[in-house]
């Protein structure tokens, strides 16, 4: 089938990171949604992909093995999505284990910090909320909503977890060059996610993206959840000049809060669908 008459959702969550649907019902629920191909890519784990397969396998739904990596390249923060992975190749399993090392440790620091602006036990009841999952800063902030610290996430973010605030601990995670071989040395298609989201410059932009090419990275995040059409149409030229492969997804997180999985806008024209080898 032409891979532009399917939904494909190759971005999304589980609760093996900061999602808080299982991977089992992520998977229904875009079903349901009428989701022909989809990639479950969780914060810096495959742990959801084996519950997710099983699931897939009583729909006919295609699932694409997924993970959504940490990186950094030169002090600029990144996700990058690996798509199609093998989630058992060994070079991208000490990869992973390193990125939840540094979670682990990252969620410590933060809340050492938060308790000495006076909030105190987040660590533990981050760690609560995270489960068997991968801890992250949704769940400190989830954590203090309930606490009654914060209102919502824009607030918990604004006011605690990003650079400047209380509960903010800067970490290096990957490199960029690290993260694109840990996927595409399993086998993977290596993606730039929400690039619009960095808050870089064009100018950053291209030159994240030349060194992700020239690192063996080949595609980018055109369609994406919180996107624009406006947004869409930036990103589609970023793909065009980059000569990079368009993904697109939701970076579904949980019911009723931002995008749900599958409803996302049209591809701009004259892109190469990443989907495509799937279809
Ligand atoms: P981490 O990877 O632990 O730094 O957590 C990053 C996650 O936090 C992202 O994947 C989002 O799900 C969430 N996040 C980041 N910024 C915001 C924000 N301003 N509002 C709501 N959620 C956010
Ligand atoms: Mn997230
Ligand atoms: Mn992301
Ligand atoms: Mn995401």
């Amino acid at each position: 089938m032409e891979a532009n008459n399917l939904i494909a959702d190759l971005h999304c969550h589980s609760t093996a990171s900061d999602g808080t649907l299982l991977p089992a019902e992520v998977v229904t629920r875009a079903a349901n949604n009428g989701v022909d191909i989809l990639a479950l890519t969780d914060h810096d784990t495959t742990a959801g992909l084996e519950e997710a397969y099983t699931s897939a396998h009583e729909s006919d739904i295609k699932l694409i093995p997924g993970i959504e990596l940490s990186a950094t390249w030169q002090g600029k923060l990144l996700h990058i999505v690996g798509l199609d992975i093998d989630p058992e190749h060994p070079p991208l399993k000490r990869g992973i284990k390193i990125l939840k090392d540094m979670r682990e440790e990252r969620a410590i620091e933060m809340g050492k910090r938060l308790a000495r602006a006076g909030y105190h036990d987040t660590y533990e009841n981050a760690q609560r909320l995270a489960g068997e999952g991968n801890v992250t800063r949704t769940h400190f902030a989830r954590h203090l909503i309930e606490a009654g610290v914060a209102k919502d996430f824009t607030d918990v973010f604004k006011r605690f977890l990003v650079r400047g605030k209380p509960g903010y601990y800067r970490v290096d995670w990957s490199s960029m060059e690290d993260a694109v071989a840990w996927i595409t040395g399993a086998g993977g298609v290596a993606v730039v996610a929400h690039p619009l989201r960095y808050k870089l410059t064009a100018r950053w932009l291209n030159r994240v993206l030349s060194a992700f090419r020239d690192a063996g990275g080949e595609g980018i995040e055109v369609v994406c959840g919180r996107n624009t059409p406006d947004d869409n149409a930036r990103s589609a030229l970023f793909a065009r000049k980059h000569e990079l492969l368009a993904s697109q997804g939701s970076d579904f997180h949980e019911p009723g809060k931002w995008v749900e999985l599958g409803k996302l806008g049209k591809l701009p024209d004259g892109l190469e669908p990443v989907w495509q080898r799937w279809a």
